[in-house]
């Protein structure tokens, strides 16, 4: 049988290589390795697999334009035009991008366009941010003015995993980049086709030479990742990824001192209770497991539902399960693609195998019909899901939904909280003061109540538990990508006509 195809997009580059101090550049050992299109399967180009030699020299591009180059003594004004800049060129190429990322990711192209417009939007916001920013002052009586100093950290080593790629990069370029940081980005191997095209973007937009770098590659020890995170000249990791990984980065980071920004897995529950508007939960519920082919951190993988109106939900759920438009990539009407890697897609096949042992079947269990080649699980519902089983406990990235019944709030909250992550909670309920109770205890980083996931770019991001460590977004992210050094200025012996001369506890020196 022959293997399903998808549209190429126009313009693949050749290759992919690093860019290093404003140049394109092979590994230094001239290593690559294949990149699949995730519906066919076959390798159409190849990637650059970077070493520690690798990060050595885009290190050492940052470290210069850092002490040397004019980016972190900018005003942030100066920054923040650049970063419109960037901003104007994503959105202006948002098309080109969606078909990119679409085609190497497997990401349904309307999906793939919205993270386009959403990476635009990342630059934008924390261009404004930046110039908006105020700091800390204070009077000490008498004494003292003391001040916040904000300034960047140096070198920052991006890490990025495979699930909407361009976008979460978006997200640690935007406020590093805008707090006058030089950075080196390593993508996901899976994915590094919409990186290659940063460069061109930052050149155009005229962010000078060795500010930001790209190497491509594996993660794993002596690879591109892992150097970045040994590499003693680079203070700060922001790294986005599974938790396990997250751990041996936390590990290897440990000697160094180095600050950490953690964004980890998930699997967050969606309660519905008896008094849910039933339709919009089950809309959002659908949306919040099967959008991104369920390969999104904060889905709503375990969906716990009341006793009351279980049978109806499940009933429901499963048929609109069924209706769900899985298709080619590139197609505008598909509403799940293929999963990234044939990798992953046997991951999530043997969670589909092992929920058919744990759990009742209702909605898809395998292929999708007419997919029989490529990348391709049909949306799978699986209910009366046990809290010990392996489905409802760990995390499996894809068009996989767990539905769970409960009786009481508290056995709701009990179901929530077992599992070792905390990243996210959706709950569902016309009951304000129930669902206000229910977000201040349940263990999530982020809660939305009778919502969709959508978040304003202000807010705090991030997870507890095994979800992750520190919160990225808004302020956090530039308290992340600067450091805060207090500045205190005496101002000589001032006598105060409430505390006279100037020895009260209040100003004596802590520590
Ligand atoms: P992953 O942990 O396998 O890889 C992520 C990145 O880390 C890749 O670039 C990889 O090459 C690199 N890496 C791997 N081992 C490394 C090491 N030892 N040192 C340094 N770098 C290393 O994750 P993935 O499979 O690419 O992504 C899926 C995971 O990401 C899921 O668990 C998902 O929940 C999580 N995720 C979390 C968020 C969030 O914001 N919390 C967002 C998106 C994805």
């Amino acid at each position: 049988m022959a293997a399903l195809q998808d549209t190429k997009p126009e313009n693949l580059p050749d290759s992919i290589r690093h860019y290093i101090d404003g140049e394109w550049v092979d590994s230094i050992d001239g290593d690559t390795f294949d990149v699949l299109n995730p519906v066919a399967n076959e390798p159409y180009i190849k990637a650059a697999s970077g070493k520690k030699a690798d990060i050595e020299a885009a290190v050492a591009a940052a470290k210069k334009a850092f002490e040397e180059g004019p980016w972190p003594k900018m005003l942030p004004r100066e920054r923040s035009r650049i970063l419109h800049r960037i901003a104007d060129i994503v959105e202006s190429r948002g098309d080109q991008l969606a078909a990119m990322e679409s085609y190497d990711s497997g990401l349904p192209i309307t999906q793939a366009l919205g993270q386009a417009r959403r990476a635009a939007e990342n630059f934008r916001f924390f261009a404004d941010l930046v110039v908006a920013q105020t700091d800390d002052a204070y009077k000490v009586p008498g004494r003292q003015v003391n001040y916040v100093n904000r300034k960047p950290i140096g070198v920052a080593g991006l890490i990025t995993p495979w699930n909407t790629p361009f976008m979460l990069e978006s997200w640690k370029l935007g406020p590093a980049l805008a707090t006058g940081n030089c950075v080196v980005l390593k993508p996901a191997e899976f994915t590094p086709l919409s990186a290659s095209l940063w460069p061109g973007i930052f050149e155009e937009a005229g962010v000078p030479a060795g500010v930001f770098n790209l190497v491509n590659g594996f993660g794993e020890e002596g690879y591109a990742g892992d150097s970045l995170v040994k590499h003693p000249d680079v203070p700060l990791i922001s790294f986005t990824g599974e938790s396990r990984t997250g751990q041996i980065i936390f590990g290897n980071a440990a000697p160094y001192l180095k600050g950490l920004s953690m964004e980890l897995g998930g699997k967050s529950p969606a309660v519905v209770f008896e008094d849910a508007d039933l339709e919009a939960a089950i809309n959002a519920t659908i949306f919040g497991v099967f959008s991104l082919n369920g390969e999104r951190c904060t889905a709503g993988s375990r969906i716990l539902v009341q006793r009351g109106i279980y049978d109806e939900f499940v009933e429901r759920y499963a048929a609109q399960a069924k209706r769900v438009k899985v298709g080619l990539p590139s197609d505008p009407s598909t509403e799940v693609g293929a999963l990234v890697h044939p990798e992953h897609y046997e991951k999530v096949m043997s969670y589909v195998e092992i929920g058919k042992q744990e759990a009742r079947l209702v909605a898809g269990g395998g292929r999708p019909e007419g997919f029989e080649t490529g990348n391709y699980v049909a949306p799978t519902v699986f209910v009366d899901v046990k809290p010990d089983a392996r489905i409802f406990q760990e995390e499996i990235f894809g068009p996989v939904v767990a539905i769970t019944p409960f009786d009481t709030d508290e056995e709701a909250l009990e179901l929530a909280n077992n599992t070792k992550y905390g990243l996210a909670a959706y709950i569902w309920t016309s009951d304000l003061k129930r669902a206000h109770n229910f977000a201040q205890n349940v263990e999530a980083g982020m809660v939305w109540l009778n919502s969709n996931n959508v978040r304003d770019l202000r807010t705090p991001f991030g997870g507890v538990k095994a979800s992750g460590l520190g919160h990225e977004g808004g302020y956090r992210s530039i308290d992340f990508y600067t450091d805060q050094q207090a500045v205190h200025i005496n101002l000589g012996e001032v006598h105060n006509p409430v505390f006279g001369k100037q020895e009260d506890a209040a100003a004596k020196a802590d520590g």
